[in-house]
């Protein structure tokens, strides 16, 4: 083994890499992280948009929140508390029925906690990259990762093909990584070929998926009309969920910002019309309209915003867990994790719960070299 190859590369910094980096690095093994992303979250990323006016507004687009019932998650979130980068959010919620235009089983005391990211929920990845041990490269897309089975290691390329590195272990924390989907959003083979691994390719090869459109608006004044800062909605084919980001612990209350998702139905059939490549302007605006129509079509409100876009999320949701009892993919002889929320379960939790689980397989496997 080469003596400078001494790095584990972690390829995506959503919320499983940053954990598994993270938690490989406190573990003594340094990591290379690589996001082609401009900054780290993946799904949990916070979007920064500036109106004509010059008015700067952040919305979380992807997870507006998470819970935890796992005692390994619970001791982490809590350690994040502790540091200022999560916080509960303590407001109420209800659930909305389109069809009797009333608001139902408005929700008891005692659910789980809410837990936000402060001031964004990319605040806890944005933390995770940073650790000591942890070098992160953002705006990097990963475009080959490639097996020697010569050197025993694996090297990593980006899209033009320069080599960025050679590693004792890979995480490949994103399905798009191994996903033939990912041809069809951009024309390219995805970067790791499992068709040595059977076993891991079999797993990944068809792996359902729901989509969702998220719309942020920002309007000058509060929504005093809604009774809550965040309601699921019933029997809608367009509207799911709606929640007012500025009610979030350590935002700015400047303006009212809210968030619209889509039902993954809606987002199904703007996709059957306009392919899985990146969204146009026009389709994203047309988005934006109808999925406004329909919150306004609640009665809730009569407010207009300033401020309204879409945003697509292709998988915004995995719909079947591929390693529901190992929490992650592991190919121990060439030293290869794969995790993701898609291994565990599709929420900010099953990704945490994958990204240990990622950690300790790389640990064990590169300790004994
Ligand atoms: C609209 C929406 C609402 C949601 N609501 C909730 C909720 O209420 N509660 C909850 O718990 N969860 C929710 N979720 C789900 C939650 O966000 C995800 O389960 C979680 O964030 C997934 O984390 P991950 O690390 O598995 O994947 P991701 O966050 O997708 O991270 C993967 C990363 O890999 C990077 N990557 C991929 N390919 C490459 C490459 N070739 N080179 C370099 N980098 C690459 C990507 O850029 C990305 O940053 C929601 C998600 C969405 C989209």
């Amino acid at each position: 083994m080469n003596s400078a190859v001494s790095k584990v590369a972690v390829v995506g910094s959503g919320i499983s890499g940053a954990v598994c980096a993270s938690n490989l690095a406190r573990n003594g093994v340094p990591v290379t992280l690589f996001d082609s992303a401009r900054g780290p979250g993946g799904r949990m990323s916070q979007r920064r948009e500036n109106t004509e006016d010059g008015k700067e507004l952040l919305f979380d687009h992807g997870a507006p929140f998470f819970t935890v019932n796992k005692s390994e998650v619970l001791s982490l979130v809590q350690e994040w508390e502790s540091r200022g980068l999560v916080a509960e959010w303590k407001e109420k919620f209800g659930s909305f029925d389109f069809v009797t235009q009333k608001f139902i089983d408005t929700e008891k005391e005692g659910l789980s906690k809410r837990f936000v990211g402060v001031p964004g929920m990319n605040s806890i990845c944005k933390a995770l990259c940073k650790e000591n041990g942890v070098e992160s490269k953002f705006g990097v897309s990963i475009g080959k990762i490639e097996w020697s089975d010569d050197e025993n290691l694996w090297s990593l390329m980006g899209l033009d093909g320069q080599i960025l590195g050679q590693f004792k272990g890979i995480v490949a924390s994103d399905k798009n990584i191994v996903s033939p989907r990912i041809t069809q959003v951009s024309g390219r083979l995805p970067p790791l070929d499992l068709s040595f691994m059977p076993e891991l390719s079999a797993k990944l090869q068809n792996l359902p998926v729901q989509p969702c459109f998220a719309v942020m608006l920002a309007f000058a004044e509060p929504l005093t009309s809604i009774p809550f800062k965040g309601f699921s909605i019933q029997n809608s084919n367009v509207l799911r969920w709606a929640h007012c980001e500025s009610s979030k612990p350590g935002r700015s209350t400047t303006s009212e910002r809210w968030v619209l998702h889509s039902t993954a139905e809606y987002a199904e059939n703007i996709i059957a019309q306009t392919g899985l490549k990146k969204p146009s302007d026009t389709t994203l605006k047309v988005v934006a309209d109808e999925l406004f129509q329909e919150f306004q079509n609640t009665g809730l409100s009569t407010a207009q915003p300033f401020f309204k876009k879409a945003h697509r999320w292709g998988s915004a949701f995995p719909a079947a867990s591929v390693a529901p009892e190992e929490k992650c993919l592991w190919n121990k002889n060439k030293r290869l994790a794969i995790c993701g929320d898609f291994c565990v379960s599709p929420n900010v939790e099953g990704a945490i719960q994958s990204g240990l689980a990622a950690a300790l397989k790389l640990r064990d496997g590169v300790s004994c070299l």
